[in-house]
């Protein structure tokens, strides 16, 4: 059976960063690309980062239970596993990973249990991670104090993940993910 590894984490923690830096290190990982109903940004592509849909449509897929889970994580902003993402890449035999928001994230590792490692990845302070939501440089200023706001809320959720990495220093956080999953996955 393949195992599954989830990452959660406030918005700016730096999640995107870890995962593609593990998606280069010669493992079997096979990204999950969700449904949002926000818009691209920067040079992100359908399909992807994401896929893009608008809210009627994933309104419609919700209605149809296309969905592993989803949630709204900001207001209108919807997100939301494709079962059908999982058992393509499930059959094929991948390590499924899920970039997902904390309750997406304890949902995810509450249906498959054993088989799931779920990852926080925590910012130093929400001051730094205000600091790296500007400094991306993606995001209105609005957009971003809506991230900040729910911050609070996803910190207070990091026990309930199996293991917390603490993104202080990029590089040592980016080792200490490796070394965390390459042990999961040996087990
Ligand atoms: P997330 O996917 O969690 O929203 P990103 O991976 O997009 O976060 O990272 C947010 C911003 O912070 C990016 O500009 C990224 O380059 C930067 N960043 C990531 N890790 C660190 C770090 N340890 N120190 C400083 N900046 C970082
Ligand atoms: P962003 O807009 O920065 O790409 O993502 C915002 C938040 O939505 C992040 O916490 C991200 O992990 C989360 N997210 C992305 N895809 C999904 C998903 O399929 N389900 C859930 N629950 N959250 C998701």
């Amino acid at each position: 059976m393949n195992k599954l590894i989830i990452f959660s984490a406030p918005s700016g923690s730096g999640k995107s960063t870890i995962i593609n830096y593990l998606m280069k290190q010669g493992l079997d990982l096979a990204f999950s690309v969700s449904c949002t109903s926000r818009a691209p940004r920067g040079q992100e592509q359908n399909g992807v980062e994401y896929y893009f849909i608008t809210p009627e449509e994933f309104r419609q897929r919700i209605a149809n239970d296309e969905f592993l889970e989803y949630e709204e994580v900001y207001t209108d902003k919807f997100y939301g596993t494709l079962k059908s993402e999982v058992e393509r890449l499930s059959k094929a035999g991948h390590i499924v990973v899920f970039d997902v928001d904390v309750n997406g994230g304890m949902d995810i590792k509450q249906y498959y249990g054993e088989r799931a490692l779920s990852v926080f990845i925590q910012p130093p302070s929400v001051e730094e991670l205000r600091r790296r939501l500007e400094n991306r440089g993606t995001d209105a200023p609005e957009v971003i104090e809506k991230r900040i706001a729910r911050a609070a809320y996803e910190l207070s959720q990091a026990e309930n993940f199996d293991c917390i990495i603490v993104n202080d220093n990029l590089e040592a956080a980016q080792k200490e993910a490796l070394q965390v999953i390459t042990d999961f996955l040996n087990t």
